[in-house]
């Protein structure tokens, strides 16, 4: 089976399915009767097969061949990657006293050159040349799928041929359905089908509408990556060849690898963007960037090369490029990038798609058309997590554009939204809030004495002091440089100072052995006389910061009042 190893994903699903299918398949070239009361029926069993390798044999030689044996079990009429030429022969058997016409599905829509010779009743054939390197006209229904209509008379057996020739894979799955059976099945599926693509239509639409608003480029390479999986999908269905180039057969052909390539490419893209794997993982992201050029090599190959020689290199390329996506995203998870969690889940999905195909396939779950087309459905799954991992990436940006990037804490933006709020809600509930302005003492001396790098730890030991030392939802903020603001809802000018000092003495003790770091901080309330409007309140604790270096630093000072609230370690003023 070495040579179905490499064919594109879902097809290799459905080789195992064969496979798995053959031990309960009785393989012989029994005629089917069709008289009995049926729905469809699958002609595996009842079908002989004749190997053309050389493809030169007419139809009157193949018919007078004496060397058509039954189909092979293990494998049935599924001959994978093959240059041969394939003859099927089978009989149906009407033994009722009605005539009987009965419709033939071959299932898998991308065969090149498929026809079938059926017994006229002037005792003539009725030749049907179709497939997909032919123009989609050349069909007997206009359907994505290829049926063609067979003939049995009341009490009377018909002998029938098809051949089959492809590039690709030579996957014949042959059913027979009677007509009314036939077009309950095909209004199922096209039901689901337009679910199925519709779904990815609106994501595409809300992604472009959301990438005109906030111009992310993750955003861009998600519409990208869709697009073409989308786009690869329908192509696979046979939807692309009936509803968008019915006439370009060549095109169809190309189209799937063509598209193949380029959801590779634009899947990388948005991984490496996604994730910002430039930053964290280099080596992993050098060689995203390398499978990335081999599938554009590819692509540009699909201009010149057959299918045949381009669709194994091209499965084994998206192997290898889900092992990578799945690897990056999981140094991501363990990096604790919250988005990455979606991401993580939207593979997981596509994998579950997977697995509930295999599943099917070993009997373990029931064979409905979710479990058949487990890979399809996971595909979409995906692509709706990755559209919700997308906007918790924006909400991850936000948070980062609020957040300082050496101590963690809130920065200057997010203090200035969140004060003028926290101020607002304070007046109309009636009640007090304080602001806490500290700046570290003589940290030009320090950086001077220590260097920069020993600075930046102590800005962040600072920082996280200030974090412990405060109540539940009181805001530490990063004013800028080595000052820090702490905004203090529902508290009065008492329980300000009281914070305050311990937010002082707290930074005081921990540095102790670091040639002690202290603070100095300004304090002023809503309740405080003078204090009008949020800039006042700003101002006032500002001042009362330049009060407190001024009497010596390391210290606690209120502009309300006068006296300086402590007196650690007077130093002369800086003034
Ligand atoms: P004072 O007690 O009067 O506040 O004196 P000071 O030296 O702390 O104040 P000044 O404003 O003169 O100096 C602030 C210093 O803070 C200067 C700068 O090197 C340092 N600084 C500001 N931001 C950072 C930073 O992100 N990392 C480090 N390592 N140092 C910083
Ligand atoms: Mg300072
Ligand atoms: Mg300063």
């Amino acid at each position: 089976m070495a040579r179905s190893s490499a064919t594109p994903p879902s097809r290799l699903w459905a080789l195992l399915a064969a496979l798995a299918l053959a031990a309960t398949q009785s393989v012989g070239a029994s005629p089917l009767k069709v008289d009995a009361d049926f729905a469809s029926l699958p002609l595996g069993g009842h079908v002989e097969v004749l190997e053309d390798k050389a493809g030169t044999l007419d139809f009157d030689a193949a018919r007078a061949s004496d060397a058509f044996k039954p189909a092979p079990p293990a494998v049935g009429t599924n001959f994978g990657f093959t240059h041969s030429s394939w003859w099927v022969r089978f009989t149906l058997a009407n033994g009722g006293d009605v005539d009987r016409e009965l419709m033939l599905r071959e299932d898998y829509p991308l065969i090149d050159y498929l026809e079938l010779w059926a017994p006229d009743r002037s005792g003539g054939w009725r030749h049907v040349a179709t497939g997909d390197r032919t123009p989609f006209a050349t069909r007997e229904f206009v359907h994505r799928d290829f049926i063609f209509e067979l003939d049995v008379p009341a009490r009377s057996e018909r002998t029938f041929y098809l051949r089959a020739h492809s590039d690709g894979p030579v996957d014949l799955n042959l059913l027979l359905y009677r007509p009314h059976a036939l077009v309950g099945a095909i209004s199922t599926e096209q039901l689901a089908y337009g679910a199925y693509y519709g779904g990815f239509l609106v994501l595409v639409l809300y992604n472009f509408f959301l990438f005109a608003i906030v111009r992310d480029r993750a955003i861009f390479y998600y519409l990208l990556y869709a697009s073409s999986y989308g786009l690869y999908f329908a192509v696979h269905n046979g939807l692309t060849f009936q509803f968008l180039w019915p006439d370009s057969p060549h095109w169809a052909n190309q189209a799937l690898l063509v598209l193949l390539a380029l959801a590779l490419v634009f899947g990388l893209q948005f991984t490496r963007t996604f994730l910002g794997t430039g930053g964290f993982l280099p080596r992993l992201d050098k060689l995203a960037v390398s499978l990335q050029v081999l599938a554009l090599l590819a692509l540009v190959a699909s201009f010149f090369a057959s299918y045949g020689v381009l669709i194994q290199p091209l499965a084994l390329l998206t192997v290898v490029v889900t092992l990578l996506i799945i690897a990056m995203g999981t140094v991501g998870l363990f990096k604790g990038y919250r988005p990455a969690r979606y991401f993580m889940l939207a593979w997981g999905m596509l994998l579950a798609g997977v697995l509930a195909y295999m599943l099917k396939v070993f009997g373990l779950l029931p064979h409905n058309m979710l479990t058949q087309n487990g890979f399809q459905v996971g595909s979409l799954l995906e692509m709706v997590l990755l559209s919700l991992a997308l906007a918790s990436r924006l909400r991850e940006l936000r948070r980062q554009s609020r957040t300082d990037t050496l101590t963690k804490v809130p920065n200057r933006r997010s203090f200035d939204e969140t004060l003028p709020a926290e101020f607002e809600r304070a007046r109309r509930g009636g009640s007090a809030i304080a602001l806490l302005v500290a700046d570290i003492d003589h940290f030009k001396q320090f950086n001077d004495t220590h260097g920069h790098a020993r600075g930046d730890e102590v800005l962040k030991l600072v920082a996280d002091r200030l974090r412990a030392g405060v109540r539940r939802g009181d805001a530490v903020c990063r004013f800028g440089g080595e000052e820090f603001t702490v905004i203090l809802p529902d508290a009065d000018a008492r329980e300000a100072m009281r914070i305050a000092e311990s937010l002082r003495r707290g930074v005081e003790t921990s540095t102790s052995g670091d040639g002690s770091i202290t603070i100095s901080v300004g304090v002023a309330c809503s309740q405080d006389a003078g204090i009008g409007g949020v800039d006042d309140l700003f101002r006032a604790a500002d001042a009362a910061l330049y009060r407190a270096k001024d009497l010596g630093r390391n210290r606690v000072v209120h502009q309300g009042t006068p006296q300086v609230a402590t007196d650690a370690g007077a130093e002369p003023s800086r003034a």
